[in-house]
C-alpha cells in the first residue's frame, strides 16, 4: 500500500486536503507521498495490517484474516487499527 503524509502520525488533519506535519512545523498536503522522508511515523490502519488483505478489484475495501476459524471480515484500509494489529512487513 502507498504511504502519504495522511498515514503518518506526525500529520495533523486540517481539513480534506491539508494538514499540519507537527515534525517539520509545516503545512502539507496529505496525499503527498511519504517518500523517504525520515521523520515519518505510520500510522496504526487496518491497511498496514498483516492481517489485511485487498479484495480483488476493491481499492479500499479489504478483509481481516485475524482469525482464521472464522470467515473473511471486511474492514476498510482506513479503518483505526484494533488491539490485534501487528505491522505489516
Ligand atoms: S513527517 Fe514527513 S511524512 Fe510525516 S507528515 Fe511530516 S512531511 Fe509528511
Ligand atoms: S481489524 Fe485489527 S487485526 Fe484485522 S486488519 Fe484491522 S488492525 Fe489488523
Amino acid at each position: 500500500m502507498a504511504k502519504y503524509c495522511k498515514d503518518c502520525k506526525n500529520c495533523a488533519t486540517f481539513d480534506v486536503f491539508k494538514g499540519n506535519c507537527e515534525a517539520l512545523g509545516k503545512r502539507v498536503i496529505l496525499d503527498t507521498p511519504m517518500d523517504d522522508c525520515s521523520d515519518y511515523q505510520q500510522k496504526e490502519k487496518c491497511g498496514f495490517c498483516k492481517y489485511y488483505a485487498m479484495k480483488p478489484k476493491e481499492e479500499f475495501l479489504g478483509v481481516c484474516r485475524k482469525d482464521s476459524d472464522v470467515p473473511d471480515v471486511d474492514v476498510y484500509a482506513e479503518l483505526v487499527a484494533c488491539n490485534d494489529f501487528v505491522p505489516s512487513a
